[in-house]
C-alpha cells in the first residue's frame, strides 16, 4: 500500500525502555532494576493510589472532554489563563498536535543534534523537512539554530532540559533566542524536566507568553510528578494556538483516571519535593561515583545523565542487562559511546553502579 508520504517510510517504530516483566521474564529474575525512561523512582502518590480507586467507579461514563478541573487547577499554578492550556495524552501527544495543526510537507522544522526523539518522529510524520542542527558541548547550540531558519520553516523544537543529554540553556539565552526567531515561526519550549531545576534558574517561559504569541511551553506529569503511566501532558500557549490544538486533538484524548490523578498530585507539594529531593541526592550519588572511577558523563539538569563508557555503549546496555539493570543505549541520538541513566532510588542507583563497574572491569 501507498505511504502517506517519503517520512512515514522512513520512520523506525519509537525504542521505548526494555520493560522489567519482559527481562524479568528472559533471566528468571525478580529484581530488576530499571533506569531506562526518566522515571520517578518514587512510584506514584499515595494520595492518587487512593483516588484512582474512588475513580473507578466513574469508568463507564466518557472523561471530561474539556478537562476543565484540571484546566483551572493548572491555571491557577501557572499564573495563566484556562484558555491558553491544551492537555494532551502524555505531552507527546501536544507536540504531535502542533505539528499536525501548524506544518504542512512544504515546511522545515528544526531541532537540535542530540535532542528528543519525538521530534523528528511527528515531523515526518507529516512528511515536512526535518532539519537538524549540530550541537554544541552536546547541548542546542541557538546561534546556529537562528542561523537555519529559512522561509520554510514553521516550527522550531528545543528541549530545556534537553533529553538525552540534560543539557541547559539560561533564560537569557531562550529568550535572546527568541527575540531573533520570526513571529510567523512557532517554537515550542519543552520543559518535560521543568521541575527538576532549581527555581532560581527556572524559565519564566509562562508569564514570556505575553511577549511571544509564537511561543508554546509543554510540560508533562510523567516525571516529577510520577504520573508517566497515565499519561498527562499540556501545552500553555496564546489563547489562539490553544485554540487550533483543541479543534485537532481527539475528543478523549486525557482519561477519567489521568485528568484526576493529574489534579491531585498538581496539589500535592509534598509529593513534588520528596521527587526533586530524592533526585538531587540520587544524581549526586551517581555523578561522585562517575567522577570516582574517572567516567566522563555531560551534567545534566534533568532526572537522568547520560554517562561515556568509553566504548560501544549498546554493548555496555547488554552486559548490564544480564546483571539485570536496563539503562538506555542511546547510539541512535547520536551518541554510540554513552548511556542514559535515570536517578532511582539509592539502592537503585547502587545497583547500577556495581553492574557497571563489573561489567567495564572498573575498582
Ligand atoms: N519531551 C521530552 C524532552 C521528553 O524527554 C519526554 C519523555 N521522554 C517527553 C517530552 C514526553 O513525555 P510524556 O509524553 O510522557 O509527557
Amino acid at each position: 500500500l501507498a505511504l502517506a508520504n517519503t517520512g512515514v517510510q522512513s520512520l523506525q517504530p519509537y525504542q521505548a525502555g526494555k520493560p522489567t516483566s519482559e527481562l524479568e521474564r528472559e533471566l528468571g529474575l525478580s529484581n530488576i532494576v530499571k533506569l531506562a525512561s526518566n522515571e520517578n523512582p518514587l512510584g506514584i502518590s499515595n494520595r492518587v493510589k487512593q483516588l484512582l480507586v474512588d475513580e473507578l467507579d466513574e469508568l463507564s461514563r466518557y472523561p471530561d472532554s474539556n478537562g476543565f478541573y484540571l484546566k483551572t487547577a493548572l491555571a491557577q499554578k501557572l499564573t495563566a489563563k484556562a484558555e491558553q492550556i491544551t492537555l494532551g495524552n502524555g505531552s507527546n501527544d501536544v507536540l504531535e498536535l502542533i505539528a499536525r495543526a501548524y506544518v504542512n510537507p512544504e515546511h522545515e522544522v528544526l531541532f537540535s543534534e542530540h535532542a528528543f526523539v519525538v521530534y523528528p518522529l511527528v515531523t515526518k510524520a507529516i512528511g515536512a523537512k526535518a532539519v537538524q542542527v549540530p550541537a554544541k558541548n552536546y547541548g542546542h547550540d541557538l546561534d546556529a539554530m537562528a542561523a537555519a531558519i529559512t522561509d520554510r520553516t514553521r516550527l522550531i523544537f528545543i528541549a530545556n532540559p534537553n533529553n538525552p543529554t540534560g543539557t541547559f540553556l539560561t533564560s537569557t539565552e531562550i529568550k535572546h533566542f527568541l527575540d531573533k526567531v520570526p513571529n510567523n515561526v512557532l517554537v515550542v519550549l519543552d520543559e518535560a524536566y521543568y521541575e527538576y531545576v532549581i527555581k532560581a534558574e527556572r524559565a519564566p517561559s509562562v508569564a514570556w507568553l505575553t511577549h511571544y504569541p509564537n511561543l508554546i511551553v509543554t510540560r508533562t506529569f510523567s516525571k516529577a510528578y510520577g504520573l508517566a503511566g497515565l499519561r498527562v501532558g499540556y501545552a500553555v500557549s496564546s489563547p489562539q494556538v490553544a485554540d487550533v490544538l483543541n479543534r485537532v486533538r481527539q475528543p478523549f484524548n486525557c482519561n477519567s483516571l489521568s485528568l484526576a490523578a493529574a489534579e491531585t498530585v498538581l496539589d500535592d507539594d509534598d509529593y513534588l519535593t520528596a521527587s526533586v529531593e530524592i533526585n538531587r541526592v540520587g544524581m549526586l550519588q551517581l555523578t561522585e561515583r562517575f567522577d570516582e572511577l574517572g567516567l566522563s558523563y555531560i551534567p545534566s539538569k534533568a532526572n537522568f545523565v547520560t554517562v561515556d563508557v568509553g566504548r560501544d555503549g549498546a554493548e555496555v546496555y547488554q552486559a548490564l542487562l544480564q546483571e539485570g539493570v536496563i539503562v538506555r543505549p542511546i547510539g541512535g541520538y547520536g551518541l554510540p559511546n554513552h548511556l542514559r541513566v535515570s536517578v532511582g532510588l539509592e539502592n537503585e542507583n547502587q545497583r547500577f553502579l556495581e553492574a557497571l563497574c563489573k561489567v567495564l572491569a572498573l575498582q
